[in-house]
This record gives C-alpha cells, structure tokens and sequence, in this order.
C-alpha cells in the first residue's frame, strides 16, 4: 500500500487545490500500486512526524511533496529526522549541484543554500535537475519514505524520471495498461446509462473511470494483470466493443484533444478553417489556435459580438436579424456561409448565444446558443441549451461546435 502525503500551509489553509496528490496517485496507480490514503498536513514538524509515524506503520510507500525549501517554515528534512533518529548531514553531490545551477543564474551561494545540500543521514538524495531542493529517500525494513519537492513540475520531473522507476525495481507491481477514450455530446449520467450493460460485463481486473469537464468526459479503462500483453489485451477487447456501443460520442484517444483531433482531420483533408464567433468571445479560435502547426489549416476568426460587428464585417443581412434576432439558427447559418465566403475558407464554425446570466426571455432563455457549420456541400445549424453558469455555457459551446465540425469533416472527407 502507498499513502500520499502534501505538506504546507497553502494546503490546509485552502490558499491551492493539491495538484500535486491528484497528479501523484493518477501515476501510482498507473504503474500498478494502490494508494491507499492520502492527507494534507501543515507546516509543523511535530504534527508532520506524527503523520509520516502513522503512515509508514501502514504503507510500504509513503511519498511527500513539499516543504523540503531551506527556510523555516518548510519543515520536512526536520520531520524526518525526528522519525529516524537522526542529524542532517552535508551531501557534496547536492551542493556542488546547487552552486552550478546559482552560478548559472549570476547568483552568490548563501547559508540558505548550504542548508538545502544538507540530507537526514542514512538517507540518498534525489537528484533535482529543476531546482535546488533534493528528494530524499529512506529504506529500511523493505519500507520507503520518499520525499520531493512541492514545486509541481520540480515533484513532476523527479517523480517521472527517479522515484516511479526506483519504486518499481524495489517493489513487485502487477503489470497495468491504461488507455483514455475521449467523447463529446453527451454528459455523464447518459453516458453511464448507456453503458450500463458495458459496464455489468467487464471482466474482473478491468475497470472504467468517468472524467468530466465541460462539453467533455474521458472514459478511462484499465487494467492489471500478469503480464503486460494480457493487461493490454484485456483493456483493448473493451474499447473494441465501446467503439461499437458509443460510436457517435467517441472523438479521440489518450487525450486527443477535439481540437486536436479537428486538427488532424483538416490537414489529412487539405481544408482551411476559419470562425466566426459572438457569444464564445474568441474561445473556439482560441482552442483552434493551442495546437501547433494549426497555422497550415486555420485562416482566422472574426469576433462579430453586436449586431453592428455582424452586419459591418459579416455582411449579415439586418432584415435576418431583425426578423429571428442575433440567437437564431438563420443567423448562424449566415455568419457561416458568409465567413466562408469572406475569407475564402472551406470550412466555418458560427456561434451566437445568451451566455448569461442575463438576456434570456421565455422563448430564448439564457444557455441557448446556436451553432452552424459551413462546409463545402452546405451549412448546417443547430440549437442547444447549455444551462445558465456562464463560463460552463461558453465552454460547452465552444465544444459542441468544434464536435458539429468533426462529425462535418468526416462525413464529407471520408
Ligand atoms: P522550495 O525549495 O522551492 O521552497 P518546497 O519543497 O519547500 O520547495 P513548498 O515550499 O512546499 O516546496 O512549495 C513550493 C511551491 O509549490 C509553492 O508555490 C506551492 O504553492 C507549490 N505547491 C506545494 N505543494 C503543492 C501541492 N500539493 N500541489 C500543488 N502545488 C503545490
Ligand atoms: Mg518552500
């Protein structure tokens, strides 16, 4: 068993989210450990040592994050110690370390610094390529206590390239194979519901974990077995069979973004790209514009949030607007075609909505958005209801639009 333990009083003053324990046991338990608890605790060597006591009583592996800084409030080389009966020592490696990396930055060694070398002795020093502060890893008695750094990429970094591969060589895991099916159109409870029955047979050793974020749920099965081909095995068979239940939802794999993967589509088709967007503000230009190398298929986007914007640099007609109002599918069917036509792109994505949370009225109430899609055969448009939190709204247009151009994209392309 493994138990996680984040330490500083950011943590348990509620000052950060602990990213640090949800990036530690998603990876723990993708190399095949089980974590069993994890806990938050303050900066106080008493209460610290305690905790650690407790901890390695129970668990094999107790990790730390944090508090290993030279400065008083950072509390956890003392901690240790006081759980082993010992005295910092000097470690040479460490401090030649810190002052190539000082020297490089222009910057003079202190007493802080020589501080940061010093390691419970008895202990190995982790090497720390990103920062100053060493990890620490204790043996004995076929337990570890391993502690690291609480700046997340430092704890990332070393977690990755030190702590995972030295735990596996010095504990016996199952083998485990993960993979992440990412889906979009659909919200978690129907999903569940659909894949009830999925869920009923999987065969004991393979499990399935819904993650949902707005417009998105990534589907999660894993698997632990014997060896590493029958983990894999046994996981691919599933999806297989999700790929048949759940054809319409599933957009990508091991976090292909939808972005992403209208990225990849667009370029294998040789298309261009372009958006014109109202209520999403630029947020679907956005999401376009995060992958790279998607200057080889996106034009531009124009933002067109009043009906001034829409009619000067969409052409949109007044009487349209007039006649069905801004939040209407014949004006997102227009900004499409005419963006298109505007800027000469094969493909556009047009959205207009009331994020909220005021501008709603009975027949329109706040989370309607219409989303259109010009394509080089036609456009289409569509109407939702994306509920009245106005970032969810913009966040779920924005992702129900780029899913509206994917479903396009394949049925024209293929
Ligand atoms: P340093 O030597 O840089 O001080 P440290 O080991 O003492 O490293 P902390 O002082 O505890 O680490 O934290 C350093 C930074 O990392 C802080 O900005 C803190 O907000 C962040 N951090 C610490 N713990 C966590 C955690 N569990 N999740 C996310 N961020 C964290
Ligand atoms: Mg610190």
């Amino acid at each position: 068993m493994t138990e996680i333990i984040t330490i500083g009083n950011e943590l348990t003053e509620g000052r950060i989210s602990d990213t640090n324990a949800k990036w530690l046991a998603e990876r723990m338990t993708m190399a095949g450990f089980t974590v069993s608890r994890i806990s938050s605790v303050r900066d106080d060597r008493e209460t610290l040592a305690g905790v650690i006591r407790e901890a390695s009583g129970r668990s094999d592996i107790v990790i730390l994050s944090g508090g290993l800084g030279p400065t008083t409030d950072d509390v956890t080389k003392g901690a240790l110690c006081d759980l082993t009966g010992s005295k910092l020592v000097g470690e040479k490696t460490v401090f030649l370390h810190i002052k190539k990396m000082l020297k490089e930055r222009g910057l003079k060694l202190n007493e802080n610094n020589r501080k940061q070398s010093e390691i419970p002795e008895g202990s190995k020093a982790i090497a720390n390529p990103l920062g100053t502060a060493p990890g620490i890893w204790i043996e004995k008695e076929g337990k570890v206590i391993v502690a690291m750094p609480g700046v997340p990429f430092e704890l990332e970094n070393m977690a990755e390239k030190e702590v995972l591969p030295r735990l596996k060589a010095t504990f016996s895991t199952p083998s485990s194979y993960y993979r992440t099916i990412m889906t979009s159109g659909s919200f978690e409870a129907m999903l569940a519901e659909i894949l009830g029955d999925f869920e009923k047979q999987l065969p004991s050793g393979v499990s399935i974990a819904y993650l949902s974020s707005p417009g998105v749920i990534k589907l999660r099965l894993g698997a632990r077995a014997g060896s590493d081909n029958e983990a894999r095995e046994m996981v691919e068979r599933e999806v297989e069979k999700l790929n048949k239940i759940i054809p319409e939802y599933i957009t990508g794999y091991d976090d292909e973004t939808l972005e992403m993967t209208v990225g990849r589509l667009l370029k294998a088709a040789g298309r261009s790209l372009c958006t014109a967007e109202s209520s999403t503000g630029g947020t679907v230009s956005s999401m376009i514009v995060s992958v790279p190398g998607s200057s080889e298929y996106f034009k531009g986007g124009i933002v067109a949030y009043s009906n001034e914007f829409k009619i000067n640099l969409l052409e949109i007609d007044n009487t349209i607007l007039d006649k069905y109002g801004a939040v209407s599918r014949q004006t997102v069917e227009a900004m499409a075609k005419n963006s298109c036509r505007i800027t000469g792109s094969d493909y556009s994505i047009a959205v207009s909505g009331i994020a909220g949370p005021e501008g709603g009225t009975p027949a329109k109430p706040v989370g309607t958005v219409c989303i259109a899609v010009n394509s080089p055969s036609g456009c289409i448009a569509k109407k939702f209801s994306f509920g009245d939190n106005r970032r969810r709204n913009i966040q779920r247009a924005s992702m129900a639009a780029l899913n509206m151009l994917r479903k396009r994209i394949c049925e024209e392309e293929s």
